[in-house]
């Protein structure tokens, strides 16, 4: 899976919506693929993607990367074995994220992969501040949830940091079920 075929799951599968969320991959040690800003994850074309080295400095690609980029190059200089990373506004996990509600694992699949996703304290978004919450809270989880923002997934490859995301919106909908059949329970 690439990034473009990775970016039109993610747009299928509802977790984005316009030009919302933002996906990278890193392709050596000093080069990581991003969005652009402002694109759509649902149809990419090569065009809508930049290499950026470690810096942030773009090295191939004509448009602006994505305004989340100090979080993906934080998250790709602190943890070197991580080798993509997805962030989505998928609406149930933004909703926990938006009340600061860590999500509890609600199947083997959720233990086993995100175990409970913790909760990055909340910073204006595209800041250097956001993108250390982010790192610091990640640390042994494959993901979190932003404070009133969304959600961040990383994977070994894009295909595993894609999935993730994916089961981070089911869990939290099922988060969700769990707490409203026992409210009525
Ligand atoms: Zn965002």
């Amino acid at each position: 899976m690439n990034l473009i075929e990775a970016g039109k799951r993610i747009y299928e599968k509802g977790l984005v919506v316009g030009a919302s969320g933002n996906i990278s991959c890193k392709l050596d040690e000093g080069r990581i693929l991003i969005t652009a800003a402002g694109t759509c994850l649902g149809n990419l074309i090569d065009g809508d993607l930049v290499v950026v080295n470690i810096k942030g400095k773009v090295v191939k690609g004509h448009k602006n990367p994505s305004s989340e980029m100090r979080m993906h190059l934080k998250i790709y200089k602190a943890y070197r074995n991580i080798k993509a990373v997805v962030h989505t506004h998928s609406p149930y996990a933004s909703a926990y994220a938006y009340l600061a509600k860590e999500l509890k694992s609600v199947n083997p699949e959720s233990e086993m992969l995100l175990g409970e996703v913790p909760v990055a304290s909340y910073f204006p978004h595209g800041t250097m501040k956001l993108a250390e919450a982010v790192c610091e809270t990640i640390k042994e989880r494959n993901a979190v949830l932003m404070e009133k923002h969304g959600i961040v997934a990383i994977g070994k490859n894009i295909a595993q940091a894609e999935e993730l995301a994916e089961l981070v919106e089911e869990t939290a909908k099922i988060n969700y079920l769990v707490e409203m059949l026992a409210g009525k329970s």
